[in-house]
């Protein structure tokens, strides 16, 4: 029989809790029962420590997660947990660096950060979502300073080797408490951590090492792009710490509208007025596509509301072959002033209409009747 306690119930946390939520319980009830912070009972801070590092090691492990979540504690045999109730204090932490930072193992130096991920907008037309495009980018980032080449020395002169931490970035820090003797490892103060120090500062820079410099980039946005999609340009971010690994610099798309058509997915949708008469007769006329006017055919008895298409005529797919269609929405424009012939005219069709139309009143009035009948 299992007597583990729940491991969310460890962490007080609900079931669903997210990614950051656990890491941010973890850390908070870690440095609860650190032994240097820790006011009860030496062995059973140990013990909650402990109960904690593995409620941890299980939750934040999307897979170990998993199991756990479906099987409970029986889930995770021989899933290669670690045995933490054979652990000392000094390896749980060794493993969990990366959540406290600075606490490793000194001697394993300074951990180098990524560079950051730069965001930026770019406007394109409908037009362009067709042909898809290239734009070129004008920006400002930091980065490396070339004066001294990011080490923040004046050149000529190279950045020293710190000597309180002995270029390892970390120091050890002793105290006494109550348990006796603890001892901690933490950035070393006289270089911040960074294991050198410079003596004479870049002019450019000012012993930062980096600075603000222009950057011209061009991109290529495939067509069929949608607004609010990100094209992710790889390491143009920001240069990571000592040499590590650049970050990226992801380009949002904003689509500007257009004065004639309208996206949906891939088919563009356009609404055509098409005279009266040629509704009736049936003709030609002319629409907007993507590339320019272009004449469409109205059947004869096209309707209000009728969809007519033009096959090929809207938008790409994105990495695809396949190509959406022209939608023409038919908007029957009714003549608002007529001309003395006009009305001549009319008055005649009207003539004309009239036995067709009464007999068609005549049968929409009947089934109007039936239905109230009912
Ligand atoms: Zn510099
Ligand atoms: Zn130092």
């Amino acid at each position: 029989m299992s007597t583990k306690r729940d491991y969310y119930e460890i962490l007080g946390l609900e079931r669903g809790a997210d990614p950051a939520g656990i890491k941010r319980a973890y850390r908070k009830l870690a440095l609860k029962f650190h032994p240097d912070n820790y006011k009860g009972d030496k062995a059973e801070g140990e013990v909650k420590f402990k109960e904690l590092a593995e409620a941890y090691e299980v939750l934040s492990d999307p897979q170990k997660r998993q199991q756990y979540d479906q099987y409970g504690h029986e889930g995770l045999r021989g899933s290669g947990m670690h045995d933490f109730s054979s652990m000392g204090f000094s390896d749980i932490f060794s493993m969990f660096t990366d959540i406290f930072g600075g606490m490793g193992n000194p001697g394993r130096g300074h951990r180098r950060r990524r560079g950051l991920d730069l965001e930026t907008e770019v406007g394109i037309t409908l037009e362009e979502v067709a042909s898809g495009c290239e734009r070129e980018l004008d920006f400002d980032r930091y980065d490396v300073c070339e004066m001294c080449d990011g080490s923040g020395a004046k050149p000529g002169s190279e950045p020293e080797s710190c000597v309180t931490c002995g270029g390892y970035g970390q120091v050890q820090q002793q105290t006494q408490s109550i348990f006796g003797m603890s001892v901690r490892v933490v950035p070393c103060p006289d270089c911040n951590g960074r294991g050198k120090i410079i003596r004479e500062k870049c002019p450019d820079c000012t012993g930062h090492g980096r600075m603000k410099i222009h950057r011209t980039l061009k991109v290529k946005i495939p067509a069929g792009i949608h607004e609010g999609q990100v094209i992710r340009v790889r390491n143009e971010g920001e240069p990571g710490e000592d040499g590590a690994q650049r970050g990226d610099l992801h380009v949002y798309i904003a689509i500007e509208p257009h004065p004639l058509l309208t996206r949906r997915g891939d088919d563009l949708i356009c609404l055509a007025p098409v005279g009266f008469s040629t509704a009736a007769l049936g003709g030609e006329i002319e629409v907007p596509t993507i590339e320019g006017p272009e004449m469409l055919d109205i059947p004869a008895g096209t309707q209000y509301g009728d969809v007519l298409r033009k096959k090929g005529k809207g938008l790409p797919q994105l990495d695809s072959k396949r190509v959406g269609d022209l939608l023409i929405q038919v908007h029957i424009d009714v003549p608002k002033r007529l001309t003395e012939r006009q009305t001549e005219l009319f008055e005649e069709l009207a003539t004309l209409d009239n036995e067709h139309i009464t007999h068609r009143r005549k049968s929409f009035m009947e089934k109007l009747k039936d239905h109230f009948r009912r």
